[in-house]
């Protein structure tokens, strides 16, 4: 017994949570996750169709729960809000 070398190093593996999902709206792995440590709130925007929500998480969730909940949201028909930026095309004419 003895006299064995043992450096095992328990690395941990800082794993890096990709912030990039798939957007549930147009399919686009272009949903971007941004989380709020002061308010544990996740701001989800998608930089293609624009679709932007924010939910809440806890401590410890990460952005792929926000992910999560967003989808989730997203599919219970509760759906976020789409902000139409691209132009200033307002089909609604409002002349009178
Ligand atoms: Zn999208």
């Amino acid at each position: 017994m003895g006299g064995r070398k043992r450096k095992k190093v328990v690395r941990r593996l800082r794993k890096t949570i990709p912030k990039i999902f798939a957007c549930p709206n147009c399919g686009e792995k272009t949903l971007g996750i941004d989380i709020d440590r002061e308010t544990n709130e996740a701001t989800i925007k998608c930089g293609r169709c624009q679709i932007e929500d924010v939910v809440k998480i806890s401590n410890v969730e990460q952005a792929v729960d926000a992910y999560g909940k967003f989808v989730d949201k997203y599919y219970n028909g509760d759906k976020a809000v789409i902000k139409n930026e691209e132009s200033g095309d307002v089909s609604e004419s409002k002349d009178q």
